[in-house]
């Protein structure tokens, strides 16, 4: 009987998974936008009975597929989403069958393989060797682990208690980039911190924090900087900010969450020098390193502090059992580690950075395009980010969002940088090659020369 439910899922587990190819193998040439005109037919009200697994599956594949954002293909330029290369999906797919929680006591394979995961981006991002972390479900909560972490641990330095929580604590400084990302500041008010009060650093042409515009430092502060703005790809002067914090024993926190894996390509070395001098850092594995969605990961030098502000205890888990849920704040949890295993055993060091080497290569090249179109790229190419816009007819920007969006040729989205109206390119696919570049730039350039014609 047993036996026979589990068939039962076993057949749903193939027949999604030709289903799963299938949506591959026709995604490439298909419009990248979504066509979002059946949806209604996903069911306005739940039915009486069930479906049968079959009935439920087509629903889902003829209706929701075409509801898809074409993301995992190589014409989407949107944000920073990534695809997922086809280790890490496999996985994702092989462990969805296990359904593992990570855990020694229910999950030891997922576990190891998270284990190892992060000493290899502890080592691929040439981070301090003590530095240990968590899998999260993206940066955000990564981010906001490690605000609590750095907040617990700057208050136990002045003879506050953890356990008091906010209560009765001292107050704390935040001093952060005027261009932080804005899930960092969601992470410092979950953290219980006033995002009123920060002391605020200017930036220079390039989103990078002007080190001699930071306030005195004391052991009271939170540091947060960025390696990766989402308009341009720079990186924070680390070595200048790390000096400061570690002379004046403040934290320092890096929010790398798409850009930190650039460190492992061949075109930006100097600009992570004094990465190493930070106290905590966050990367994501589903934006750069194309794991499916959704994975993120918490990494801190003091992983006792780590451990101090989030493990549990209950008389029926044993004392000993310390696993992830103790690093991060989820107590249940997917093994989304072992899908950043299989990706990074399936790259190796060395295709870890030809993806991101190439990612640059074509961000280069869609900068001096777009500057031969007529539009201004404001920064330099730090890594995947590319911020165009039009001297003098910002406006028309919008417009040819909109215009490509509808070609269903490539997507990307408008964007607002330093009071500048424009849209941002952002190259972070493993499939994207010179031919979806080809098709981004030919997209770009009907578009202005059809709203021109019309005007
Ligand atoms: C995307 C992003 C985040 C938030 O990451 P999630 O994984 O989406 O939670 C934080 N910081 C930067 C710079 C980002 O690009």
């Amino acid at each position: 009987m047993e036996n026979s439910l589990l068939e039962l899922q076993a057949e749903a587990f193939s027949d999604a998974a030709s289903r799963g190819a299938r949506y591959l193998r026709q995604i490439g040439s298909r419009h990248v936008d979504a066509n979002i005109s059946r949806l209604a037919e996903l069911g306005p009200s739940l039915p009486e009975q069930g479906l049968d697994v079959k009935s439920v599956l087509d629903l889902m594949e003829t209706v929701g597929g075409e509801g898809t954002v074409a993301t995992a293909a190589g014409r989407y330029f949107g944000y920073v989403i990534g695809g997922a290369l086809p280790a890490a999906s496999g996985a994702r797919a092989l462990l969805s069958a296990w359904d593992q929680v990570a855990d020694q006591l229910t999950g030891p394979t997922v576990l190891e393989m998270e284990k190892v995961a992060l000493s290899w981006i502890v080592d691929l991002l040439e981070l301090p060797q003590e530095t240990s972390g968590a899998f999260t479900t993206g940066a955000t909560m990564a981010n906001m682990t490690l605000l609590v972490t750095a907040r617990d641990t700057l208050l136990t330095r002045q003879g506050h208690s953890r356990g008091a929580g906010l209560v009765g604590a001292p107050p704390l400084r935040i001093v952060a980039s005027r261009e932080i990302h804005a899930t960092v500041l969601k992470s410092v008010r979950m953290a219980g911190l006033s995002t009123d009060g920060i002391e605020w650093v200017d930036v220079d042409g390039e989103g990078r924090m002007l080190a001699s515009k930071m306030p005195k430092l004391d052991g009271s502060t939170l540091v947060l900087c960025q390696s990766g703005n989402v308009c341009t790809g720079a990186v924070d002067p680390l070595k200048d900010i790390g000096e400061s914090c570690n002379a004046a024993g403040a934290w320092m926190h890096v929010d790398g969450a798409f850009g930190l894996w650039s460190r492992t390509g061949n075109f930006l070395t100097r600009a992570f020098d004094g990465l190493e001098l930070a106290d905590s850092w966050v990367v994501d594995s589903h934006k750069t390193l194309n794991t499916p969605y959704d994975s993120g990961v918490a990494l801190c030098r003091h992983p006792e502090e780590m451990q101090a502000s989030m493990a549990i205890g209950a008389g029926y888990l044993p004392a000993t059992n310390q696993g992830p849920s103790d690093r991060a704040p989820e107590f249940s949890r997917s093994a989304r580690g072992a899908e950043t295993w299989a990706a990074l055993l399936s790259l190796g060091r060395q295709g870890v950075a030809d993806m991101v080497t190439r990612f640059h290569r074509h961000a280069v090249r869609i900068a001096r395009e777009l500057r031969d179109l007529g539009f201004e790229v404001p920064h330099e190419i730090h890594f995947n980010q590319v911020f165009a816009t039009l001297p003098g007819n910002e406006e028309m920007c919008e417009r040819i969002v909109t215009h490509v969006q509808a070609s269903g040729e490539a997507w990307f989205g408008q964007a607002t940088w330093q009071r500048r109206k424009g849209f941002r390119i952002s190259v972070s696919n493993w499939t994207t090659s010179d031919d979806d570049v080809d098709r981004l730039v030919l997209a770009i350039k009907g578009a202005k020369a059809h709203i021109m014609k019309t005007d």
